[in-house]
């Protein structure tokens, strides 16, 4: 299922869910819970207190100056009964909650009846303090026994829990005032995250939708972060590549129809030349018709073979042959250029050199290579081929002494269709794949391959197949 909800509106619920949750735990801490601790705190004082002046009675080193410092810095209310000497009593200390005699009588009883001693009780007073709320008294009653389990003497502890209404209702007044803060800044902080992450993504997406209409125009900057940049820097690239294969596309389709229309003109002209002039019915002329028949069959296989190749439907037919021998005879057919044309083509060929590979197609690349080195070897007319063994395998090469090729077309020239005169003048040469095919055939033989060009002084197209060790 597809997600739709824009990362702007992601951004600010998460913030106000974080808010949200900052605030629950804030009242859950603060309004609730804090009365139970507040009270178990006080709980765990006085028995702090009732322990510490138990262990004084034991040692019998008990004073009333230690008693009224206790009281003093823990905020609480001493009373020790002993049977001898009567130590402190409820007169003693001013503000300590008055106790009924039937109350201290059930406190100390149900001490006794504790195992430890003890007894912890609480109660609500009827006194009223400033915010009219009654507040609570907590006792902690310990009985101290001598060494013949005779009660020695009685420490009663006690404090008072202060109601903590008011201070939760000052509280939840600021909790009201925190949470209007929290909303006023995820707001802002929506809008400044949204500015900084989702602005430039948005950007970015924007520029990525117009791109099937054609318009590859991007906008270098983003004014985001790093990843952004890159994601843009990504998708002008993608522009670039789109733009340069669309055009590519067009060219291709251009000069296919051109390459096409030629010899079917031909055909066509020459059939109904002959029809209307049955004289012209010559060998000749109707070789004419053949030729461009042929030349028509071999573009359209070019085609088929290079779609076949970059779906990677085409399988190689390996085989160990001798790549001196092929090439040698495959020379032959360019004799014809130096009895015709005048071109000097000189043979390097190291004999009984041996490959492994798929010879009719690599016999596809040489002839890509020689009918180029025809094509663009300019006035000099002149081309050197070689085979040589190499450390790492047999080099093979034509050289031509032509018009070479620009720097910044080198890279390119590999490409489907790319051609470097734009004018498509050539009928009898390839529409601008017989590299791109020559390329996924050496490819497919994982063989290294290039070309060395300086422009005005030639070029030499090259492939390196690994030596085959019988
Ligand atoms: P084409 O059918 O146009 O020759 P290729 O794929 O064989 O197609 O070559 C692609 C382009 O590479 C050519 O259009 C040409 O510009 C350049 N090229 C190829 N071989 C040579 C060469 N020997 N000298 C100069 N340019 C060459």
């Amino acid at each position: 299922m597809k997600n739709r909800v824009s990362l702007k509106w992601k951004i600010g619920r998460t913030l106000l869910l974080f808010g949200v949750l900052v605030i629950a735990l804030l009242f859950l801490f603060q309004l609730i819970l804090l009365e139970p601790m507040y009270e178990h705190s006080k709980i765990k004082a006085v028995k702090a207190i009732s322990e510490s002046i138990a262990d004084k009675i034991e040692d019998d080193e008990l004073t009333s100056e230690y008693l009224s410092q206790a009281q003093m810095q823990s905020d609480t209310c001493i009373r020790v009964f002993q049977s001898d000497s009567y130590v402190m009593s409820e007169g003693d200390f001013r503000g300590c909650p008055m106790l009924k005699p039937d109350e201290l009588n059930e406190m100390i009883a149900n001490a006794a009846a504790d195992e430890d001693g003890e007894y912890l009780s609480k109660t609500n007073t009827d006194l009223m303090p400033a915010g009219g709320e009654g507040f609570r008294n907590i006792f902690f009653t310990k009985l101290v026994e001598d060494d013949d389990d005779a009660i020695k003497a009685i420490v009663i502890v006690s404090a008072g829990i202060a109601a903590v209404n008011a201070a939760t209702n000052a509280l939840s007044n600021q909790l009201l005032y925190i949470g209007a803060i929290m909303v006023v800044l995820t707001l802002l902080l929506t809008l400044m995250l949204n500015r900084q992450i989702a602005v430039p993504l948005a950007r970015i997406n924007e520029s990525a939708k117009h791109l099937p209409e054609g318009s590859y125009e991007i906008d270098p900057k983003t004014n985001g972060y790093r990843e952004a940049q890159e994601l843009n820097e990504t998708l002008q690239q993608a522009a670039a590549d789109i733009q340069k294969a669309d055009k590519a596309k067009r060219d291709l389709i251009a000069n296919v129809s051109h390459d096409l229309r030629t010899p079917l003109t031909m055909i066509s002209g020459y059939g109904e030349m002959m029809i209307d002039l049955p004289e012209e019915k010559t060998d000749e002329n109707i070789q004419v018709i053949i030729d461009e028949s042929k030349r028509l069959n071999a573009l359209v296989n070019d085609l088929l073979d290079l779609s076949r190749m970059q779906e990677k439907k085409i399988t190689l037919q390996k085989e160990v042959f001798s790549l001196s021998d092929m090439i040698s005879s495959e020379m032959r057919k360019y004799d014809v250029y130096r009895m015709q044309d005048g071109f000097t083509i000189e043979e390097e060929i190291e004999p009984g050199l041996t490959a492994e590979g798929d010879s009719s197609r690599l016999k596809q690349v040489f002839n890509n290579f020689m009918t180029n080195a025809i094509h663009y070897s300019g006035e000099r007319k002149h081309i050197i081929v070689r085979v040589r063994k190499e450390q790492d395998g047999i080099r093979t090469e034509v050289q031509d002494f032509g018009e070479g090729i620009d720097e910044k077309d080198i890279a390119n020239i590999w490409d489907r269709y790319y051609k470097v005169d734009k004018e498509h003048v050539r009928v009898s040469s390839g529409s601008g794949i017989g590299l791109s095919i020559a390329r996924e055939i050496l490819e497919l033989h994982r063989a290294r391959y290039g070309v060395n060009s300086v422009k005005g002084q030639g070029s030499t197209f090259w492939f390196i197949l690994p030596l085959h060790k019988a």
